[in-house]
């Protein structure tokens, strides 16, 4: 049974206040909050067994190792991955989206072209136009319409035989649409294009299957999924990471070294030069234990409830307008107030300590596509409730008497 109460107790910080009101934390989006369980594992790691990893002789080296690899094993369990070494250990979603741009640069010719949603965080475009720089490739966007749907038939034309790549979030941070991406893999398949999904919003909601998918390539950030900041995953097939040259040069990740020529180390190994976040890998697995510990079937169904109540009480406010209304969405709500400026509207709540986002969300092409200069942004995890949805539209409300 899905007792959010009790759910809450494992969370320290939500008994905290704010501005001397009690914490309504609503910026899931941006990162989740971590649980005793995860807590705890980064205590023991550091008071118990701190060590390098892959090279000691001693105990506790030898006790670190083992646990960052069951980690590694955790984590190919939860996205059903072929094989543990199709799992790089990064810093977060960033590091592993720039990991494949850098080594697409060798394989991208002056003409090739590469295409990217229209509803990209910062993180997937901005790789992806440096890489354009450095090869000539030509950089296309499928385009969304008004609801903040991809426009599909317009994504069947831009598909060719000059596509090499295709980028797109799994779900949009900043409108909470759910992309259709079965669909856009198959697609890019069959011009022979490579395709990444950026996972770091999904991975919060709903368990990605990666051979199910047969995507090439998929990204997470462990601090979104209740884990810490500072470590996550890239998903890459085999073939393809057997083909992509590394990206960084150090230690761990080479087979010899000599002046004259280094031979690099197999998968994943390659790709994980010098010290890794250990503790931060160790608690990514320790995080997706407490999640699976829940559900995300549970996790799915009360999220929706949260989003369908959401909502409805946010639309009964005059003037308020919600930005990004797919059908297939999860729980981000995107909003403005006719006459107001989402800065001030956030500031306002955070006195009532209310926990927002405002602005336009690493996100600037879809701020543009609105013609607005951003929106508040209240997003919802499997630990709020609805009595902190009340808070949050009385809160709307207050803010809404003060700046009209
Ligand atoms: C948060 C987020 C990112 C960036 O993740 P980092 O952890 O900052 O690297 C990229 N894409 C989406 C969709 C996100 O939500």
């Amino acid at each position: 049974m899905f007792d959010v109460n009790k759910i809450r107790e494992d969370f320290p910080i939500l008994n905290r206040k704010v501005n001397g009101k009690p914490l309504v934390y609503l910026d899931n989006a941006a990162t989740s909050q971590t649980p005793q369980q995860v807590i705890d594992v980064i205590v023991d790691y550091y008071q118990n067994y701190n060590a390098n990893i892959h090279r000691g002789v001693h105990a506790l080296s030898q006790e670190a190792t083992d646990k960052y690899e069951e980690a590694r094993i955790k984590i190919q369990k939860h996205f059903n991955a072929a094989r543990a070494h199709e799992i790089i250990f990064t810093s977060g979603t960033t590091h592993s989206i720039n990991i494949v741009a850098n080594g697409f640069s060798s394989l991208i010719k002056n003409g090739d072209e590469v295409l990217v949603s229209a509803m990209e965080h910062h993180s997937n475009i901005v790789p992806w136009q440096m890489l354009c720089e450095r090869t000539g490739g030509i950089l296309k966007v499928i385009p969304m319409n008004r609801e903040g749907e991809l426009l599909m038939d317009e994504y069947d034309r831009l598909l060719s035989d000059k596509t090499k790549l295709v980028f797109c979030n799994h779900i949009s941070n900043a409108l909470g649409t759910i992309n259709p991406i079965e669909e856009i893999i198959e697609k890019a398949h069959q011009v022979g294009a490579a395709v990444l999904i950026d996972g770091a919003q999904a991975a919060p909601h709903i368990v990605a299957d990666m051979q199910a998918l047969d995507v090439d390539f998929y990204t997470i950030s462990a601090h979104k999924v209740c884990g810490p900041t500072g470590a996550g995953m890239l998903f890459g097939k085999e073939e393809w990471l057997n083909k992509l040259p590394p990206y960084q040069g150090g230690g761990e990740m080479i087979a010899e070294v000599t002046f004259e020529k280094t031979t690099y180390a197999d998968l994943p190994h390659k790709f994980e030069a010098g010290t890794p976040n250990i503790c931060g890998g160790i608690a990514f697995g320790a995080a997706l234990d407490y999640m699976n510990s829940i559900g995300f079937d549970e996790i799915a169904k009360y999220e929706h409830e949260l989003l369908e109540y959401a909502s409805q009480k946010l639309l009964e406010i005059d003037k308020l307008k919600i930005y990004g209304t797919a059908k297939n969405k999860t729980s981000v709500i995107s909003f403005n107030i006719d006459g107001a400026h989402p800065y001030d509207i956030g500031s306002i709540l955070d006195k009532l300590g209310i926990a927002v986002r405002t602005g336009h969300h690493c996100a600037q092409p879809i701020m543009d596509f609105f013609k607005i200069p951003g929106t508040v942004r209240a997003s919802f995890c499997f630990y709020n409730t609805k009595e902190e949805v009340d808070v949050l539209v009385e809160g709307i409300k207050r803010a809404k008497n003060m700046l009209l």
